[in-house]
């Protein structure tokens, strides 16, 4: 199920930056206070001889930290920085380092382009923005029109995190709540709904937890296809990931267990998307849910992780997406079989404690530079 229908207008007609094109212009604009900092009242022989000992993604990220700095030591280690690479992937890695010395833009690995950013555009209002066609193209996670939170969105919050509040979205532009009806289990039986979804942020990672409450009639359950029907009625972002269309691995028996003894079941893992979640059966105790006569309350709980979110192709990120029109199955970029047990994952959510990721070797390449509080860079936020 595709949600989106992009035109391609909208991408040309979003007012996007050739990078190569406005390095320059842009980096000399940047800071407006260097005097003020204790770097620049230094000789320019002596700026120029502390850029000759930095690493190469220091000194280009040196070099657009502020005016001065630019107009001291050149863009010569900026441009060999970026030309470098031989491969995409540490081409894109690399070119953050115009992401975090020009707030106003974000990179789209989609499109090898920047793209401009809104600061108030958040997932919950995603149909009213324009939409590119890498917005669908990048993966994205959804409650149907409802809530669409694409790549953009996860990005952004994960530079706003980095850089600070001038570089994305705060995390509350993630937080949604709902209260609705469905007819899922027939016409005549129309029952409540509450759907919520908010983000963290822990040891830079996105986390994501959504959660789904359906009152659940007896009817239903002695009807035909009772599982079939009950799958249409859950929002993509709570059941869903890319390697097929049946749900997380195991959902339905979990909810058939908790359903048989009316009580809750463990917590379990996705280890397809990396997704605890935890299925919840009781009976209805609020006036919301108190329609529907001796009939169950189902819940679902998901904590998903969704990784740095560094790029789009990243499998920790891709791994959660729709599938769409898509083709199911292994064989993709988008399985991502992860060695987390049980429970972790909820763990970081409700400790903020780091995933133990270590033994995944994933080079933490976000890390500030030393002169990084040094500069003018913290006046540019
Ligand atoms: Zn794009
Ligand atoms: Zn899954």
């Amino acid at each position: 199920m595709g949600l989106f229908k992009p035109s391609k207008n909208a991408v040309e007609a979003d007012r996007e930056l050739e990078i190569r094109q406005k390095t320059h212009d842009s980096a000399v604009s940047l800071s407006t206070a260097q005097n003020q900092n204790t770097i620049h009242k230094l000789p320019v022989e002596v700026i120029q001889q502390i850029a000759s000992y930095l690493e190469p993604s220091n000194a280009a990220a040196f070099c657009l930290s502020t005016r001065f700095i630019c107009y001291a030591v050149g863009t010569q280690q900026l441009h060999n920085f970026l030309s470098g690479p031989t491969s995409k992937i540490d081409r894109r890695k690399n070119i953050e380092v115009l992401e975090r010395a020009f707030s106003s833009h974000w990179y789209c690995a989609w499109c090898d382009r920047f793209h401009r950013h809104d600061p108030a555009h958040g997932p919950r209002n995603l149909p009213s923005q324009s939409i590119r066609d890498c917005d669908e193209c990048s993966s994205y996670l959804h409650a149907g029109t409802d809530y669409i939170l694409t790549y953009k969105h996860a990005r952004l919050a994960l530079n706003r995190n980095l850089w600070g509040p001038d570089y994305g979205i705060p995390l509350e532009d993630f937080t949604f709540e709902k209260e609705s009806t469905t007819k899922a289990f027939g016409s005549k039986v129309n029952v409540p709904t509450q759907f919520s979804v908010s983000a963290k942020i822990v040891s830079s990672r996105l986390l994501l937890h959504s959660a789904f409450t359906i009152v659940i009639p007896p009817s239903a359950l002695q009807g035909k296809n009772f599982y079939a029907k009950l799958q249409k009625a859950l929002p993509q972002i709570v059941y869903g990931h890319r390697n097929d269309r049946a749900g997380h691995s195991g959902l339905f028996a979990s909810i058939n267990h908790a359903i048989g003894n009316n009580s809750k079941y463990t917590v379990q893992l996705c280890s397809t998307c990396a997704t605890d979640y935890l299925v919840r059966v009781h009976s209805p105790n609020t006036d919301t849910f108190q329609t529907v006569p001796e009939a169950i309350l189902l819940s679902i709980q998901a904590w998903r992780d969704l990784g740095d979110c560094r790029s789009p192709f990243d499998a920790c990120w891709r791994a959660h997406g729709e599938l769409g029109e898509a083709k199911p199955g292994f064989g993709g970029d988008t399985v991502r079989l992860t060695d987390f047990e049980a429970g972790e994952i909820r763990s970081s959510w409700d400790l903020e404690v780091p995933l133990k990721i270590a033994a995944t070797g994933r080079e933490n390449h976000l890390g500030r530079p030393f002169w990084w509080d040094l500069s003018s860079n913290a006046q540019m936020r």
